[in-house]
This record gives C-alpha cells, structure tokens and sequence, in this order.
C-alpha cells in the first residue's frame, strides 16, 4: 500500500527529518509514498499561538533535493478546511502544484480545534460529534480545489475519557450526505490510521467505510498520518486485511492531481 499521509518537520506538530521516511521506506521495502504537510489556516485564522504555517516554498525546495534512492516520491499537502480559507488554498494550490490535497476539518468557527477539551464543553457529545460532520459536509461539498478527504471521524480521536466511536449508525443522515457527495464529485475517502484511543481502529469507522462501499464508493487511499518515521505504514496490514474482506482489490495515490490506481496486495 502507498502511505500519502506523512508528517515531516515542515508541520508545526513535527520534528521528523524527510529523510528518515525514505529510509523507513526502504528498511519496508515501500517503493512509494507521499508527504502531506499540514497547512492551517484555519487555525491561523483562529489565531491559534501553537500552529505555525507551513513554508510551503521551503518545503518544496527540500522536497526536490531529497536522496530519494529509487523511492518514488509524492508532494501532497493537507489543508485545514475552513470557508474562509478557500480563496487562499486553491491559490496555493494552483502556484505549487501538488501532488494531490487533502482536505481535512480539524478545527470549526468559533469552536476551535477538536484536538481542544473546549471543543466538547458546554454540549452533549452528540451534539458535538454532528457539528464536527456538519463541517465536513460543508468542506466536501464546498470549491475547495481537493482530492481528498481526511480522517472523517477525527474529532473522535482526541475525545477525553470513555471512547465513544462515531459510528455510521447513530449520524446515518449527514454521513449518506457526506459520502454521497465525495462519490458524486469522484473525490477520495481517505482511510486514516492514527485512530488514537477513539475506539475504531480506522478513520472513518469501519461502518462508515462499509456504507461508502456499499453506495459504490471506489477511491480510497491510506494514510498513517505519521508524524514521525517510526509510525510510517502504520497498521497497513491490518487494514490490508480488513479491505480484502470487504472484497476492495484496489487503492489510490495521487499524482499531478490524478488518482492511480494500484491493487492492494502486491503480486511479488
Ligand atoms: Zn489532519
Ligand atoms: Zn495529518
């Protein structure tokens, strides 16, 4: 599988050196992967002290002058969604030419970011979590210029206490809305697997995942969402298996903005 949903130095939230994920790269034998450097403007926007932007031309020159010792790899950025932000990612978007976007709802106007206990006070949880997928809608649905959607579910992993899944069945109205629109607009649900302590052991749950296939979903990529090396591929296997079982043969990666297919269980 090709892991799209790396962390390096050039994210306010790590340290890790690109270097180290093409040497993890080659120790597991992955012949491909790609980066995804947090940009948040959102949060900037929130003028939220703990995230910086990411220097998108820094990033890019590193990028191009990385040893890449025959691993092929991808330069592919996550946005933080905001509507506000719009206007400026796909500027970005059009002067940098990604690889592929990932669209990504981390934090909500007004409420700040998920990662946040503040983001659940004052609310019953419920509440919370449909506000959460109320923002996703409107990012799959909005002229955000992306090609992928990031971690539905996230606002379950940083949730303090008892682990409360957010499951298909109990918000199955938004989450047809959701899913209906990535596959109308031929966009990618992105199966993440840094769940943290949620409870599911993917994001989106899996019976978000097995709603998405059953309304004829087809793009799916993989991305451990790791912030350092050691994390790279993350539960790859298990969701390798999870995948077969559902009868899915095949993954993306994006390149130039254009999803390549590649069959989940490699042939050698
Ligand atoms: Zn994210
Ligand atoms: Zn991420």
């Amino acid at each position: 599988m090709v892991d799209i949903h790396l962390h390096s130095k050039f994210s306010f939230d790590s340290n890790e050196e690109p270097a180290a994920y093409v040497e993890a790269a080659k120790m597991l034998g992955a012949d491909r992967f790609g980066f995804s450097e947090h940009y948040d403007y959102d949060a900037y926007l929130d003028g939220a002290k703990d995230v910086t932007l990411c220097d998108i031309a820094n990033y890019h020159k590193s990028f191009k002058s990385l040893k890449t010792d025959g691993v092929d790899m991808l330069f592919g950025i996550e946005f933080g969604y905001r509507k506000e932000a719009i206007e400026h990612y796909n500027e970005l978007s059009a002067k940098f030419r990604f690889d592929y976007v990932i669209n990504s709802v981390h934090t909500l106007k007004g409420r700040g970011d998920c990662y946040h206990s503040a983001f659940f006070e004052g609310r019953t949880l419920e509440d919370a979590y449909r506000d959460y997928l109320k923002g996703v809608l409107e990012s799959v649905t909005s002229n955000l210029d992306f090609d992928v959607v990031g971690h539905i579910g996230y606002v379950a992993r940083y949730k303090k206490g008892e682990k409360v899944r957010l499951c298909y069945s109990k918000y199955s109205d938004i989450l047809d809305d959701i899913l209906s629109a990535i596959i109308e607009r031929g966009k990618c649900l992105e199966i993440n697997t840094s769940s943290g302590t949620c409870g599911s052991r993917f994001l989106p749950d899996e019976s978000i995942i097995e709603r998405y296939l059953a309304l004829g979903g087809k793009l799916i990529s993989f991305g451990s969402d790791a912030h350092r090396a050691t994390d790279f591929m993350r539960k790859s296997s298990q969701l390798e298996s999870f995948l077969s079982e559902k009868g899915v043969k095949e993954l993306v990666y994006f390149k130039d903005r254009n999803p390549i297919a590649y069959p989940i269980i490699s042939m050698s």
